[in-house]
């Protein structure tokens, strides 16, 4: 290949020199005080980055091991929850709350939208048997942003919980856990943290605490209080993802080093800067309001319906737009850049562009070029005159974004 090879999809994501370094020492044995160490040092670390003075757990699993376990150790089986529904993750909320016997009320949101926080107000109000809401802080399937923090001054005020899978946010995005009063946030490591796969993190807040220490636990391995009382002495219940908390602790080290002011400053110029560029290019944003910072989602061409009518299988195959899949297999083996594509309804109709975790200006550059010759490759026909345009004032966005700071 003569091309570096550019990941640029929402996790896993490019990791730091550092921390595959770090991923590479030799192995060492969890109940000894060299690991209990690095587990304590990390703690502090953690808790800078969620923005709690609570502990925060490490579980050796995949991301939506984090949501059973919140979900499984915050309410009983016949307990009912909220859940905002506004793509693939919202629905593995679902999904995990049926599996355990609990009673979800759904909220829908059409995909590329955020949950209006009336909506959950009046849903609390509706049913006051409701006893935890269910959110994504970025819905990684359509690119959107959920109102967290308005979500949050109306949950803290009800009896209900408020859980947040931030599995695609933390790190990315301000989501400072205490300050907002949210109840639970959970995290993954393979997204804005800059490792790779099998940990997630997840805090809880005192009134959670009090919850889980009620709740029978029904899941032998995923065991809340269990967890806390070992994290406390730098343990783990069972063996812990060894490799990936050592680079965790480097991961972290880098965080702290940049401040993580910084670090949403960059976010919130690489999306600006993603943001300028698609739409100078002529296409159009799936998520133009309420749009998460680490991951960018684009309308393919010839898809008019797609917000309006997201479903609507109708138009697939006779009357496609432009296909997703054919615009990233173009940009895998021209440009060896690698973006995804949508989910479920949306798979051909969308393409996402990742941008968290070790991303910088030139790596998106990439993207954005690859995706702009990809598309009229497959016969989008873009206008000529943006292709010497669209990087310029997408680069020109990324530096006044940097200047400038973010707006939440
Ligand atoms: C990636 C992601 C998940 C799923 O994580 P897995 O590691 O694939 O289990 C869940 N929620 C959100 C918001 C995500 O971005």
């Amino acid at each position: 290949m003569l091309n570096k090879m550019r990941l640029l999809t929402p996790g896993p994501t490019p990791l730091p020199e550092k921390v595959r370094l770090a991923l590479a020492l030799d192995m060492i044995h969890h109940r000894k005080p060299e690991f209990k160490a690095v587990m304590l040092e990390v703690q502090q670390k953690l808790r800078r980055l969620f923005g709690t003075s609570q502990e925060v757990l490490p579980l050796a699993c995949s991301g939506t091991g984090a949501l059973v376990a919140s979900m499984q150790g915050l309410f009983a089986p016949g307990e009912k929850v909220l859940v905002v529904q506004g793509g693939k993750f919202g629905e593995r909320w679902v999904e995990i709350a049926a599996s355990h016997g609990i009673a979800a009320t759904v909220l829908m949101v059409p995909e590329g939208c955020a949950v209006e926080p009336a909506a959950v107000e009046a849903a609390l109000q509706a049913d006051p048997e409701i006893r935890g809401v269910f959110v994504q802080l970025c819905e990684t399937s359509t690119g959107v942003q959920h109102p967290v923090r308005e979500i949050a001054a109306i949950t803290s005020k009800s009896s209900a919980l408020l859980v947040v899978d931030g599995i695609s946010g933390v790190g990315i995005t301000p989501c400072p856990m205490d300050e907002w009063q949210l109840d639970c946030l959970l995290t993954g490591s393979q997204k804005g943290l800059m490792l790779p796969p099998g940990l997630t993190l997840l805090a809880l807040s005192p009134r959670a605490w009090a919850k889980a220490e009620s709740v029978k636990s029904c899941n032998y391995y995923f065991n809340l209080p269990l967890e806390r009382a070992n994290i406390v002495k730098g343990q783990t219940a069972f063996t812990p993802a060894i490799g990936l908390l050592v680079g965790l602790n480097e991961s972290m080290n880098l965080f702290m080093e940049a401040g993580l002011e910084n670090i949403y400053r960059k976010q919130w110029a690489l999306c600006s800067m993603a943001r300028t560029g698609i739409e100078a290019m002529g296409l159009r944003l799936f998520a133009p309001d309420h749009f998460a910072w680490g991951v960018t989602s684009v309308c393919m061409p010839g898809w008019a319906d797609i917000q309006t009518n997201p479903a609507d299988s109708s138009k697939t195959p006779e009357t496609p737009g432009l296909k997703a899949s054919a615009v990233l297999a173009e940009a895998a083996a021209k440009f060896n850049v690698v973006m995804a594509g949508g989910q479920g309804a949306f798979k051909d109709r969308i393409v996402r562009v990742g941008h968290m975790g070790w991303i910088d200006w030139a790596d998106l550059a990439a993207g954005l070029h690859a995706l702009y010759e990809s598309c009229n490759a497959c016969g989008a026909g873009l206008d000529n005159r943006a292709s010497g345009d669209y990087l310029e004032k997408a680069l020109a966005a990324y530096w006044r974004a940097l200047k400038n700071g973010y707006i939440i």
